[in-house]
């Protein structure tokens, strides 16, 4: 379980790095919401999952094998992990998060660029048509050090 939330591994750095390039702030890992998300742009109103397409079973896609022995250790486990994502999706629809999943494959240097450049899009598309003080209320500023901290910054916990 552990390693599929690590904080840190590589592919969230990517997307971390990408937004904070672009000039957008946000906080890692929210311990108040469900599933811990990733990133959390408070002010866009929108959350990021950066999910692997092995460990969360990416539909269709040819990384998201199922190894040839201890294939019901392998099912069990894949079904778990669906279903938590499943019921984490649910939890931030409910609490009126615009959320984004990008999985692990679309950030291969050939697609790389359109998926972070769709995803930006998408993230400051509908701000906009917010009223300014939108979703500001609640952001007491303590994760602002967080955000401003730079995103190549490596934890150095060994995972
Ligand atoms: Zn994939």
């Amino acid at each position: 379980m552990s390693r599929i939330h690590s904080r840190d591994t590589k592919p969230e750095l990517i997307v971390r790095r990408y937004l904070f390039s672009r000039g957008l702030r946000f906080r890692v890992n929210v311990k108040r919401l469900p599933g811990h998300p990733d990133i959390v742009l408070t002010k866009y109103n929108a959350l990021i999952e950066v999910r692997g397409c092995f460990w969360h079973r990416h539909p269709g896609c040819k990384v998201a094998t199922t190894p040839k022995s201890h294939v019901k250790f392998w099912k069990e486990k894949f079904r778990r992990n669906v279903k938590r994502d499943a019921l984490h999706e649910e939890q931030w629809a409910e609490e009126g998060w615009r959320v984004f999943i990008v999985w692990e494959c679309e950030l291969k240097p050939s697609v790389r660029t359109a998926t972070l450049d769709n995803l930006y899009d998408g993230i400051v598309a509908d701000a906009t048509a917010r009223p300014a003080a939108y979703g500001e209320g609640e952001d007491d500023g303590a994760g602002m050090l967080e955000a401003a901290e730079d995103p190549l910054e490596i934890n150095h916990e060994n995972n």
